[in-house]
């Protein structure tokens, strides 16, 4: 087997002089060393789900060996155990994008859950017919159709901010769209189909001075850039731990603690109630009012173990080298002949959205995972984004601190070799 290890140029050595080791950050994720159709892989897809380092791995076979017991219900050893290592995870969490405090991060799914939830409890109180919402044209499904959901159930209608042929949103024509009748801005901070970074100041700015209240989906940006909540003053903040080189099935809610208390529960069940009577049931406080069930604790746990490691690294590293990895990819993929960028915002993180002239997404995607190389093609769950391009998909390599020049410069060589096949 050849490693991946070894993939690495002169420049990618240079980053590791300059302080980010990423030769030795790449040893810490085991499937980074394995190959794929004979090949080293190359994982481009970490906008999809990020890989994930051994110590998030150890940590959940650590808690399934020693701690595993249902938390918070417990008295004995292990279900407290159990419960300070997900409430540890969950202050852990609030540290991470500068919340106030832990009660202000609500456990869920998945980033597409917190936005759900959002969607049937504040919005749902306080939306009524002829109210608006308004979302981006670069939106992920995943903050278009719970939305869509709430205004079919609500009478609300949807309005949708446009954004330029770079991928940037017009804010002039964001702040037409505000108006009294506004009670929900829900914006991506970074833009999965295309790596928009947003400015969410200025969207936060221009929404509270019309009363809405905002919806940050922060699922591309916490793992690639400082999210501070409260900078952004976001009211509702959204992101997923499988993103973000933990385990699937976790993701995470911030809200605002007041709009949080006000709120009505989300699903009922167990966990969230204070006491249960047929006449009168009462709730639970903030956060556990929102988390019914038994949830995805391991998922916490190794959440928990995603944010260490993350931090280990240090974000302000992380955006160094990440930023100078994408312009690195970005000047390769303009010189590589009939590739065309899809989104070319001045502010981006991450991801490169491109298509090869006169071959299909999905036949260069394939072409290139004979080569180790996963990409994703399609429309990335952002058809509005293909919509404004007139497109159907596009190729699309999204990055993590985890890439390093050499696989760049391997994509280029299997993009070429699409070309002569497709010539
Ligand atoms: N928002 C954005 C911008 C995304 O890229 C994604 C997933 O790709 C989601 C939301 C949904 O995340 P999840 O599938 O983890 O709920």
């Amino acid at each position: 087997m050849t490693s991946a290890i070894g993939r690495q140029t002169e420049t990618d050595r240079g980053h590791t002089a300059a302080g980010f080791d990423v030769l030795a950050v790449r040893s810490d994720f085991p499937i980074l060393q394995t190959t794929v159709n004979g090949k080293p892989l190359i994982y481009l897809d970490s906008a999809a789900t990020a890989q994930t380092p051994s110590a998030v791995i150890d940590a959940v076979v650590r808690y399934y060996n020693n701690d595993n017991a249902n938390i918070h219900r417990g008295v004995h050893t292990l279900s407290v155990r159990a419960t300070n290592m997900y409430e540890s995870a969950r202050a852990k969490a609030a540290a991470l994008i500068g919340a106030k405090r832990p009660e202000e991060m609500i456990f869920v799914r998945s980033a597409t859950e917190a936005i759900n939830l959002v969607a049937q409890t504040y919005a749902r109180d306080h939306i009524k017919p002829g109210d608006e919402v308004l979302v981006s044209e670069m939106e992920h499904h995943s903050n278009i159709v719970p939305w869509q959901l709430l205004c079919e159930q609500t009478g609300a209608v949807l309005r949708v901010a446009p954004m330029n042929d770079a991928g940037e949103l017009r804010l002039d024509e964001y702040e037409h769209l505000l108006g009294a009748r506004t009670k929900i801005v829900a914006v991506t901070q970074v833009s999965n189909a295309l790596g928009t970074i947003n400015p969410i100041c200025d969207i936060t700015r221009m929404a509270h001075e019309h009363g809405a209240c905002v919806v940050v989906d922060g699922a591309q940006a916490v793992p690639h850039i400082k999210v501070d909540v409260c900078e952004l003053d976001a009211d509702f903040y959204a992101f997923s731990s499988h993103k973000f080189f933990g385990p699937t099935g976790v993701g995470m809610l911030y809200g605002k603690f007041d709009l949080l208390n006000s709120m009505s529960p989300y699903q009922g069940g167990g966990e969230m109630i204070r006491s249960v009577t047929f006449e009168k049931t009462t709730y639970n406080d903030v956060p556990h009012k929102f988390e019914a069930g038994t949830p995805n604790i391991a998922g916490g746990v190794g959440l928990g173990a995603a944010i260490d490691y993350v931090n280990g690294l240090g974000i302000e590293a992380i955006v160094a080298y990440e930023d100078d990895l994408l312009d690195y990819a970005t000047q390769a993929l303009l010189a590589t002949p009939k590739v065309t960028l899809v989104g070319t915002a001045a502010q981006k993180a991450g991801v490169l959205s491109f298509n090869v002239d006169g071959v299909h997404p999905h036949d260069v995607g394939t072409m290139l995972d004979q080569d180790g190389i996963a990409i994703r093609t399609g429309h990335h769950c952002a058809q509005p984004v293909m919509d404004h391009f007139g497109i159907p998909a596009t190729c699309r390599a999204s990055l993590a601190f985890y890439n390093t020049r050499a696989e760049i410069d391997a994509l280029v060589v299997s993009l070429r070799k699409v070309q002569e096949v497709f010539a």
